[in-house]
């Protein structure tokens, strides 16, 4: 079986979306690249994930094309496959439809730096992307184009999308950007939020890449 270790990544994270509350029924998905041999371990479209083993989870080459799984890609197959062709400093892709940060994404509103762990990995603001049909090339367009060289980005109308150079960061990100959404919109419903010092998310955003180094 092609990527064993890529697929378990995946559908541990699957698991991880679901525990947290951040995906309803089958929408969101999770994707892990492996560079060398340039292939993406994707979850399947529209199995539950409750239901999902790591077997399940499928595999797919760098234009989205299925090379190995009984189950067809997820639907957002496309837009992380441009992702990985385009980022290089990236492996993991998280998308989800977590509800405070979709809430923002509904509102068409970036989700400041109302706490400092949302400096950390978006250095700054969560920008939206313009709305885009799901599935479509378009859309991993626009999220790509909005993110920059960032980690995180909303798509208009629809969900969350968070990166990392491994899975831990993709997934800490979201819930990162869900944590900030809701702490932003409970903060607004009372009074108007304040934002992190912009100095201060300058400094804790190049902390974060250094916190981040890899063993040698
Ligand atoms: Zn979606």
């Amino acid at each position: 079986m092609l990527l064993k270790e890529e697929r378990k990544i995946v559908y541990d994270a699957a698991q991880a979306l679901v525990k947290g509350g951040w995906v309803t029924g089958t929408w969101g998905n999770v994707s892990f690249c492996n560079r060398e041999r340039e292939l993406v371990a994707i979850t399947p479209s529209g199995l539950p994930y409750e239901d999902m083993t790591p077997e399940d989870v499928v595999v797919v080459d760098l234009e989205g094309k299925l090379v190995e799984g009984a189950w067809k890609p997820s639907s957002e197959t496309p837009m992380h496959t441009m992702f990985y062709r385009e980022r290089e400093d990236i492996a993991a892709v998280v998308h989800t439809h977590s509800t405070y940060a979709t809430a923002m994404s509904v509102l068409n509103q970036p989700i400041p730096p109302v706490i400092a762990e949302l400096a950390l990995g978006v250095g700054g603001s969560v920008p939206v992307a313009p709305f885009a049909r799901v599935g479509t090339e378009e859309l991993g367009r626009n999220a790509l184009q909005a993110m920059g060289n960032y980690q995180a980005v909303l798509l208009q109308n629809h969900g969350v999308v968070t990166v990392g150079k491994d899975m831990g960061r993709a997934l800490n990100l979201a819930a990162i950007v869900e944590d900030a959404a809701r702490v932003y919109i409970i903060a607004r419903s009372i009074g108007v939020p304040t934002l992190v010092p912009e100095e201060d998310i300058q400094e804790l955003f190049e902390l974060f890449k250094g916190y981040g180094q890899e063993k040698k």
